[in-house]
């Protein structure tokens, strides 16, 4: 409830579902979604400005320097940031943003905006992640072990988010998630503008 939207980062092993989980939060309640950039090769029907912006290494490490990312960091061998500019500019109209991004950006993001909140996706257990990254089809079985080791270098960090999320049926992780970013948006923290708002409400009404 304060004027400036709420930024909430959301991160999970590769095939917990993350992006399906947050095309359904963008389509159902309008948050917005910051597209980042990326060194990796587009996958089958990912379009570039929309899934991601498929950069050049040389671009991506231009626009470190320059200062252009949030936050970026390697994952399995490729480059992935958050530019700035989009989630600054929602941010300041009062949108709510989602980052889905790994862990190391994650962490980067709340050492530098400890009120951010924090999401870690996870299927219920780590069976089910090698069953969704098989059947995904979208990686070769070398690419998907690389995935797996990760996953488990990954959930050291698991106790570092604010809540676990568990993507076992879709459409309750999708309301849950919702309820936990509604939930986060109405702690007095969050809530500033709207006390400063209803005191001085208030001290005009008994005027
Ligand atoms: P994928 O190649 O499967 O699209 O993404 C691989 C990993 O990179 C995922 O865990 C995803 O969340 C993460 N990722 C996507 N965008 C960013 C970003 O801008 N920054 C960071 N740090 N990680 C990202």
């Amino acid at each position: 409830m304060n004027k400036r939207g709420v930024l909430t980062v959301i991160s999970g092993f590769s095939g917990a579902g993350k992006g399906t989980l947050v095309k359904e939060l963008v389509r159902k309640y309008d948050y917005k979604l910051s597209v980042s950039a990326t060194t990796r090769q587009p996958r089958e029907g990912e379009c570039d400005g929309k899934d991601y912006f498929f950069l050049t290494t040389e671009k991506f490490e231009s626009m470190i320097e320059n200062g252009q990312f949030f936050e970026w960091a390697k994952y399995v061998g490729n480059y992935y940031g958050t530019p700035r500019e989009f989630v600054e500019q929602q941010l300041n109209e009062g949108n709510d943003v989602i980052l889905e991004i790994e862990i190391q950006g994650a962490l980067k993001m709340k050492e530098q905006f400890p009120d951010i909140l924090l999401l870690f996706i996870t299927p219920p257990n780590a069976e089910e992640l090698k069953n969704r990254l098989v059947r995904r089809n979208t990686e070769d079985m070398e690419t998907i072990t690389k995935r797996l080791k990760r996953a488990e270098e990954e959930a050291e960090f698991m106790d570092r988010y604010d809540y676990i999320d568990i993507n076992d049926d879709l459409d309750e992780c999708v309301q849950n998630t919702h309820t936990l970013i509604q939930n986060y948006k109405a702690k007095t923290s969050n809530c500033a503008d709207f006390i400063r708002e209803m005191q001085a409400q208030l001290k005009k009404l008994n005027q």
